[in-house]
Formats: C-alpha cells, sequence, structure tokens
C-alpha cells in the first residue's frame, strides 16, 4: 500500500515491525525482501512518485573543500536525462537516485576487501565469501548477467591474457538495457502488498531512543507541508544514502550529544568518492582490430570491459585502484576520407568504424578521517541543519594518479590499444568531478573506535538500527559501488530474519 503523509491525520503514529528510511535500491532491496518473508514492513520516503524540486532541495549541501559536479543542462555526459536532473548526484523521489542512474554492475573483487598495506584505512571487515552469495542472487533476481560465465568465453580470456602480459587488468561489467528503477521494478508490489506499506512525502528529520539511549523507538517525520507523524518500529534501517543517513544521525542530538552513533566522532568522516575525468580521446592502435566487439557501449544489455593497471604493479608502486573506460566514437564521412588519404587502417566492430575512443579514467581516493561532512549552521525548509561537505583528497591520491597515469600511458600503447590524446587537459585531480559514488561516513568496523556500524551494519551503540548505503564502505576501490550495496541490503535482510522474531503489529497506516 502507498500512503501519502498528507492522508494521515496531525501527530499519527505508524508503526511497522521493521522500518526502512529511503527508497532507493538499497531501501527497496531490504524492504521488499523482508515482506515478501512475512515481515510487517514501513517503508518511509522523503519524496514522492513524481520528482519535485522543493523536496530535492532538502539535498543541497554547503561545500568547503572540494566541490562536487555542478547542474548541467547541456552536459553530453547525462544526454539520457533530462536537462534538469544533468549532473544531479542524488535523488530524492520514490526509488531514489535509481531514477538516474546508468545501470553498470560490478561486484567487489576478494581484493577488494582486502587490506592494502600501502593504502591506509583500506580494508573491509568482511570478505568477500561474506558476500559472495548474495551478489549471486541478486544477480539472479535482478536479471544481471552471469560475470562468472562471461569470464570464461575466449574472446575475454584472450584479451585478458594479452593485458595481463603487459601489466594490465580487465575488468568486465553488465550493463543493463533499462537500468533498475526501484520504483518501477517494485511499484506494483508496494501498491498491492499487505505487509509491505509504503509512506510518502515523510522527511526523517530526528530519531527518538527509549531511556536506555540504545534503543531507536520512533523516527520523526515532517512534511514540507507542516505534516508531522511519528513511525516506530523494532527494527530501523537507513537507507538514505551516504550524506543524508550520516545527517540523520548527527541531527539526532537531543538525546546524545553529538548524535546517535557518534561517541568517538567518527559519523561524517572518512567521507570518499571516485575522482573522474571524462574529457581526452584515445587513438585506437591495432590491438583493437581482434578486440573492438569487446569495447562496444552498445546494443545493451551487455557485458563490457575497462582496463586499469594489474595488482601487482599497484603493489610495487603504492597505487590506488583506477578504471579506464573507453566509448567508441564512429567515424563520419569525412574523418573516412582522409583516414583513407592518410593511409591508416580502419578499426571496426559491430556498430561501425571506429573514429577514436572518448577516456572516461576515475580513480579510488585513500579513505582519511579529514574528508568528511559535519552539519552546518544554514538551515533547510524543515529548519534541519545542511551539511557541509569538506571533500579532501590526500597527497597519496596526487601521487597515485600521477604514476599511474604515467604507467598507463606506456603500457597502452606498447600493447596495441591505443595512445591517449588530452591535448591541454590531462586529467588533473583538481580538476576531476565526483562519480556521484558517496562513500564511507558510517564506516563498517570491528570495533566501535574505528566505525560506525558493525559487521552486521548496525551503529555502534543501538540495539535496533541499522545502516544499508555505500556509507558503510571503509573503503571503495572498485569503481561501481551498487551491486555491492545490493549485496549488503540482501544479507542485512537475510541476517535480520535470522535474528529477529516477528512482534504483533498494534497500529497501520
Ligand atoms: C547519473 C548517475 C549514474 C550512476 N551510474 C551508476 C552505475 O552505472 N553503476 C553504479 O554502480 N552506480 C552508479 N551510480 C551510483 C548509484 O546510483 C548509487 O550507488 C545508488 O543509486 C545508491 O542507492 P541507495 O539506495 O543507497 O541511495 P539512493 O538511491 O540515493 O536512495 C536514498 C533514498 O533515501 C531518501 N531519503 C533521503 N533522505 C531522507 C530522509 N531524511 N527521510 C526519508 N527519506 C530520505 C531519498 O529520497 C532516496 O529515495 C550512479 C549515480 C548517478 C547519479
Amino acid at each position: 500500500m502507498i500512503t501519502d503523509i498528507l492522508e494521515l491525520g496531525e501527530q499519527t503514529t505508524v508503526r511497522g515491525q521493521v522500518v526502512v528510511v529511503g527508497s532507493g535500491i538499497a531501501g527497496a532491496e531490504v524492504a521488499t525482501y523482508l515482506a515478501r518473508h512475512g515481515r510487517d514492513v514501513l517503508l518511509v520516503e522523503s519524496g514522492r512518485d513524481r520528482f519535485e524540486p522543493s523536496i530535492q532541495a532538502l539535498n543541497d549541501v554547503i561545500f568547503v573543500g572540494k566541490r562536487h559536479r555542478e547542474l548541467n543542462p547541456n552536459s553530453y555526459y547525462h544526454q539520457y536525462l533530462p536537462p534538469e536532473l544533468r549532473g544531479v548526484s542524488r535523488v530524492r523521489q520514490l526509488g531514489g537516485t535509481s531514477n538516474i542512474w546508468t545501470g553498470k554492475w560490478t561486484p567487489f573483487q576478494p581484493l577488494d576487501f582486502e587490506g592494502r598495506p600501502w593504502v591506509a584505512n583500506s580494508g573491509w571487515p568482511i570478505r568477500y565469501e561474506d558476500l559472495q552469495a548474495h551478489y549471486q542472487s541478486t544477480a539472479k533476481d535482478y536479471g544481471i548477467g552471469d560475470l562468472d560465465e562471461e569470464a570464461k568465453r575466449p574472446e575475454i580470456k584472450g584479451l585478458r591474457s594479452t593485458m595481463a602480459a603487459a601489466g594490465l587488468k580487465v575488468i568486465s561489467f553488465y550493463w543493463q538495457q533499462t537500468p533498475t528503477r526501484t520504483a518501477i521494478q517494485f511499484g506494483e508490489e508496494m501498491r498491492r502488498s499487505e505487509n509491505l506499506r509504503v509512506l510518502l512525502g515523510a522527511t526523517a528529520t530526528e530519531l527518538k531512543l527509549d531511556e536506555s539511549g540504545q534503543r531507536v523507538t520512533s523516527v520523526v517525520c515532517r512534511s514540507l507541508e507542516g505534516r508531522e507523524v511519528s513511525v516506530e518500529g523494532d527494527t530501523i534501517i537507513l537507507a538514505m544514502g551516504a550524506f543524508e543517513t550520516a545527517r540523520l544521525l548527527l541531527s539526532s542530538d537531543r538525546q546524545i550529544s553529538g548524535g546517535i552513533g557518534n561517541q568517538h566522532g567518527l559519523v561524517g568522516r572518512f567521507y570518499t568518492d571516485h575522482p573522474k575525468h571524462h574529457r581526452g580521446y584515445l587513438r585506437p592502435g591495432s590491438l583493437v582490430q581482434h578486440y573492438a566487439p569487446e569495447l562496444q557501449f552498445r546494443p545493451k544489455p551487455r557485458f563490457s570491459v575497462c582496463f586499469a593497471l594489474d595488482d601487482a604493479t599497484q603493489r610495487e608502486h603504492q597505487l590506488l585502484q583506477h578504471t579506464l573506460f573507453l566509448e567508441p566514437i564512429y567515424e563520419r564521412l569525412v574523418q573516412r576520407v582522409w583516414r583513407t588519404l592518410q593511409g591508416r587502417s580502419a578499426y571496426r566492430d559491430n556498430n561501425g568504424t571506429i573514429a577514436t575512443y572518448r577516456v572516461n579514467f576515475v580513480t579510488e581516493q585513500a579513505p582519511h578521517q579529514d574528508s568528511r561532512l559535519r552539519l552546518g549552521t544554514e538551515r533547510d525548509a524543515l529548519g534541519q541543519r545542511k551539511l557541509e561537505v569538506d571533500w579532501r583528497l590526500s597527497d597519496h591520491d596526487y601521487r597515485s594518479i600521477a604514476k599511474t597515469l604515467e604507467l598507463l600511458t606506456q603500457r597502452v600503447a606498447e600493447v596495441g590499444l591505443g595512445t591517449f590524446e588530452f591535448g591541454d587537459d590531462p586529467p588533473r585531480l583538481d580538476a576531476m568531478t565526483d562519480a556521484a559514488h558517496q562513500m564511507g561516513t558510517t564506516r563498517m568496523a570491528n570495533r566501535p573506535e574505528e566505525g560506525v556500524v558493525d559487521t552486521d551494519c548496525r551503529v555502534f551503540g543501538t540495539d535496533n538500527l541499522y545502516v544499508v548505503s555505500s556509507s558503510v564502505f571503509p573503503a571503495g576501490p572498485k569503481y561501481s559501488p551498487t551491486f555491492t550495496i545490493l549485496a549488503l541490503a540482501r544479507r542485512l535482510g537475510q541476517h535480520l530474519l535470522e535474528t529477529t522474531s516477528v512482534s504483533p503489529v498494534t497500529l497501520s497506516v
């Protein structure tokens, strides 16, 4: 059932066994999973079915460090979106950011969870094996192609071994035709389900604790129209993305100074993204003759590949993870004539003759605590303190990108993939934008002195408050975070089924 907060009376209390805040991929997955397994779930969402600019404005932040991308209605890069959403990195609407994302899926590899001695704060307290089954089951349920089978294809094996000989690695990803939009994928289920209730237009503004200070008893939810309701639950799951989850924990500071889960001052810290450069080209080399179809961007759905320096090189030079995507740009008539006059070979894939590849280069950022979010003094339309975002890069980030580009340029040329053409605009960290991959602000750890949530995603110091988001990533080495968010959501759903019992429902919307 889907209800708008305006349909409820003033000062109403609504209750679910499980309350999930946020209806993006993380929140929709854990809410539908638990509801299908018999739990009474209340999904609370700040946005509504339609995009409303005044609700979206509740996401506004103040940048006090490196800035994010900006709204750019003319952006070439986000042509697939309506102009008002080109450059937006988080969406407040039913379905959250899944309404605009691109739909590239790739799981983390075992090494991504392991601590790398040359990257401070890089390890996860869980292992790849802890998520493996959840990657597999969600891949099946969401129609994500089988990347293990893909790895066995002779062409991919050939490409991998050629690249490996040159000190490069190949990363495969699955690209959906229509990216999962949770409001569409789960819309019917949300409307019809008896034990999944969705409350729209309800912005969570505060978490209330019982006298012990350890149990969240309710979530205060308010609307821009002035309606306020109290949402109660036995288990509360925050799935609001890395910025808003940290903001709600910090804002809930009336009963605990500094906010919930913040006893060690770590909420909002270790914020990372994937700095990104998408200007520049790669002039194709002879290897493209054999492998161009593997690099195609269309038709979708499809598997495609991207590249990086291999793990041994990263270890040897103490580098951060990074990814090189190559988008084929096809030849026009005038380019064909010019190429023919120059006597250059034609490289073709199944879509046409390739004029060049547009380069999209992204890098990991080393996690460090001074890159952070905190509450500022400015307030939003609900009177909530806005976030100040102090996004900072470290010396390691600068050193790593310089060496990575030097080695990549050499090796990509030597192996015959091609030659970079960056003109007078090579990738520079200071000019790189975010990738809309906010991570790390409630990091997962074994001990409260090191993070905000434990290995089950439960907020330290609380009995019943959980987080599911890339905010729990202690490090985000791999480019696409969403498959891992989804696997974590499924894992949390399973954990709650195993560890919590069903209590009778007292009140409902
Ligand atoms: C243009 C673009 C392309 C992308 N492409 C890719 C890609 O190809 N591959 C990939 O892996 N990742 C990609 N990403 C990142 C990906 O979209 C995110 O990782 C993912 O959508 C995050 O899902 P989430 O559920 O954690 O958060 P969100 O989808 O942001 O959901 C958070 C939800 O919480 C709600 N909310 C927030 N605050 C409150 C509050 N106080 N009260 C109630 N509700 C609240 C929001 O309205 C929203 O619905 C892309 C991002 C963008 C912007």
